[in-house]
């Protein structure tokens, strides 16, 4: 990879790179993989008979020509600042009006001059005073020079303020001129050839400064190509490293512990639960770590599950690690897996950041004399000073939250440990395999019996109060979600910080509101949930941050305003915080503005409870062409960051379909060559990505 800082750049120097920093440059390989979010064809100009043939138009053309006329600037009426710039177009078929305003008036007195040829850009309107451009993008035209805005395909970035569109186009420019012929090849030829993907010495020109569109796409489709061969390449490897491994501990399955336990809880397992424990079983009795994932929808029964498996470890003697992705979640899972097995030997202790210092060294050193059997925490339990005495089992909690890298730290502290990852986050087939190749799967489709489903209701902000009102009066507690934590001009109905204030005034003055979001302090979050699963609040108003793992059996009815705005995953997973306690329950969503295709997720929501279903639906909505807005640079950070959402992470269907070519072609590739000794770029590629990514400052 290119490392050299920006500053290096021709024309940039130390000063520009600070501002490049902000938009998250700092290399050469950074600037390059800073995509244009739109290119426009500025190739060639039209004459202003051509124009006036095309108009009207919402598109916006490209005019060259003379500057005939500048008037206006000191205007004789005070507020109007206006300057009209008269141009006869190249081809001599007509006039060109130009109306400039206000800030740009002062700029374009100082540099424009009549006689000057200038090339202009914008969207054009025939006025009765003649072809008018009022917002347009000019340039001088000198012989001789080379124009990176005009004259060409033309790419358009979202930078920041202190950087204009010219001088970063001209960085980039110097940038490839300088770097990208060096961009050095890690893709097999082989891949390449089948593929007919282009050369990587082309592929930043072309997504830059294309000679058209379509060299423009093939360059994208590589630099995604890349990216998902590099990352199904170090699923590949680990896979085939781990299958290489044998664990220096060894298991029987003794039941002395595994038995009265089970025979302990009050109900038997499903069919689900049997099988997925066997898979588990299974894994850790045979001489190579377990790496499995486990899925399964909210209240399918996981916990569990996984504390079968510290069951089993206990019987051996070994120790457990549980990793939870938040310190909510980690006390939660500790109350849960500390009833469960109350009436076993089974010793479990939390370890949170949040600790006295006594009771935190205490506990340290029950984990690393081996007193304590299963230790459950956060990020916490990644620190050098958690040494434990013989840790034989992982588990993670939430794999969406936790990269490759945590994964690796923590099992640097046993010895070749078994790792199980629980997910509830369903995720449609043809992504499962390729996100997860490194890891086998069990699957729990079935609920435990006797569960209700929570009642969906499309319906308004009115009679979902009446329904919270009445859950409320009948001892429940509620949930209003909203999409925003604070007001700005476009979104005003949406925040969640003016609903708490409107709903605690205004609607449900008698009872206790209280409000959750993501600026809030870690302590204060915490406060606010203790409140609402203590019962002292009636509703917590919210943004989505209650979307992972929050247990409160109580809160029977969820209001999710303006439900357009979330993708069928978000839904599905908030809704899930609901119902838990066997009671009748109600999810309300209301959809002010929805279009078609929010109008269409919001109907399969009402219709289907499963996730899995609901997960696959998502998929195929999104291949209907939505473009969930995510900019197009954002494309290059899509390994190994498992906090995106997967809207995210695949905005368009036809990614799916290349982070499958790259899966299928990077297994056979490790297969044949496990070391990579034939392929040392790549090699370095993944393990930059590697390292790179292990920054646990980076997650959450
Ligand atoms: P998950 O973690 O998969 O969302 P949990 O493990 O929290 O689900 O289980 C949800 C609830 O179902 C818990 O209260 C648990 O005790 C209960 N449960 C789990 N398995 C069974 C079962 N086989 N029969 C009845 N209830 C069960
Ligand atoms: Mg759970």
């Amino acid at each position: 990879m290119n490392k050299t800082d920006v500053r290096y750049i021709k024309g940039v120097g130390p000063g520009n790179a600070a501002l490049l920093e902000k938009i998250g440059i700092r290399t050469v390989e950074e600037m390059f993989a800073y995509l244009p979010f739109r290119t426009e064809d500025r190739r060639n100009y039209v004459s202003a008979r051509e124009l006036t043939a095309l108009l009207p138009s919402d598109d916006s053309f490209f005019v060259a020509g003379t500057v005939k006329k500048i008037t206006g600037g000191k205007s004789p009426y005070k507020r109007a600042q206006v300057i009209e710039i008269i141009i006869e177009d190249k081809a001599k078929t007509g006039n060109i009006r130009l109306l400039a305003f206000k800030n740009r008036v002062k700029y374009i007195l100082a540099v424009l001059e009549t006689g000057q040829e200038v090339a202009v850009y914008g969207k054009v309107e025939l006025l009765a005073e003649g072809l008018t451009l009022n917002n347009f993008d000019f340039e001088i035209i000198k012989p001789g020079d080379n124009s990176l805005s005009f004259f060409r395909m033309t790419p358009v970035y979202r930078l920041t303020k202190g950087i204009s569109s010219k001088r970063f186009r001209r960085w980039m420019w110097n940038a490839l001129e300088k770097y990208a012929e060096a961009a050095e090849e890690f893709i097999p030829e082989a891949v390449r050839k089948r593929l007919a993907l282009p050369p990587r010495a082309e592929i930043f020109r072309n997504a830059h400064f294309p000679d058209s569109l379509e060299a423009q796409a093939a360059s994208y489709r590589r630099i995604k190509f890349e990216e998902f061969f590099v990352f199904e390449c170090a699923i590949a490897y680990n896979r085939a490293r781990i299958k290489k491994t044998k664990k220096p501990l060894t298991y029987k399955l003794k039941k002395n512990l595994l038995t009265p336990w089970k025979e302990s809880l009050p109900f038997v397992f499903t069919s689900g639960q049997k099988k997925a424990i066997n898979d588990i079983f299974r894994d850790m009795l045979s001489p190579y770590p377990m790496n499995r994932l486990l899925q399964g929808d909210v209240g399918c029964g996981k916990t569990v599950v996984a504390a079968s498996a510290a069951v089993l470890a206990k019987e051996n003697l070994y120790q457990t690690a549980i990793l939870a992705p938040t310190q909510t979640l980690a006390e939660q899972h500790f109350k849960t897996f500390s009833a469960l097995l109350k009436e076993s030997r089974v010793r479990t202790v939390l370890l949170t950041g949040g600790m006295k210092k006594e009771d935190r060294k205490k506990t340290l050193e029950e984990i690393s004399a081996g007193k304590a059997d299963i230790v459950i925490g956060t990020h916490a339990l990644l620190q050098e000073n958690v040494k434990f005495k013989n840790l034989s089992l992982i588990i993670i909690d939430e794999q969406q939250r936790f990269g490759v890298h945590q994964k690796a730290a923590l099992s640097a502290k046993g010895r070749a440990p078994d790792i199980l990852v629980l997910t509830a986050t369903p995720i449609p087939r043809a992504l499962s395999l390729a996100l997860f190749g490194d890891l086998d799967r069990s699957e729990i489709r079935s609920l435990p019996p006797g569960r209700k489903k929570v009642e969906t209701i499309h319906g308004n902000s009115q009679e979902a109060y009446e329904l919270i009102r009445r859950q409320i009066e009948a001892g429940f507690q509620a949930f209003v979600v909203y999409p925003c934590i604070e007001e700005n001009e476009t979104q005003e109905d949406y925040s969640a910080k003016a609903a708490h204030k409107y709903l605690s005034e205004e609607v449900f003055p008698d009872y206790k509101v209280t409000l959750l979001h993501g600026r809030m302090s870690p302590a204060a979050k915490n406060a606010a949930m203790e409140k609402f699963s203590s019962g002292k609040t009636d509703i917590l108003v919210s943004t989505t941050v209650i979307e992972v793992g929050v247990d409160i059996p109580r809160a029977t009815v969820m209001l999710i305003e303006n439900a357009q705005m979330y993708g069928l995953g978000t839904l599905h997973q908030l809704r899930g915080r609901i119902g838990r306690g066997g009671e009748k329950s109600y999810c309300i969503v209301t959809s002010p503005g929805a279009d078609a295709l929010a109008t269409q997720r919001i109907s399969y929501f009402l219709k289907s409870s499963d996730g899995f279903e609901l997960a696959e639906k998502d998929l195929e909505l999104r291949g209907a062409g939505q473009y969930f807005g995510t900019a197009q640079h954002g494309l290059m950070d899509i390994s190994f960051n498992y906090n995106k959402t997967l809207e995210e992470k695949f905005p368009h269907l036809s990614d799916i379909a290349i982070l499958n070519e790259a899966r299928q072609e990077a297994f056979p590739l490790i297969k044949n060559d496990p070391g990579l000794l034939k392929n040392k770029t790549l090699k370095t590629r993944i393990m930059e990505r590697f390292s790179e990514g292990f920054n646990l400052a980076k997650v959450s």
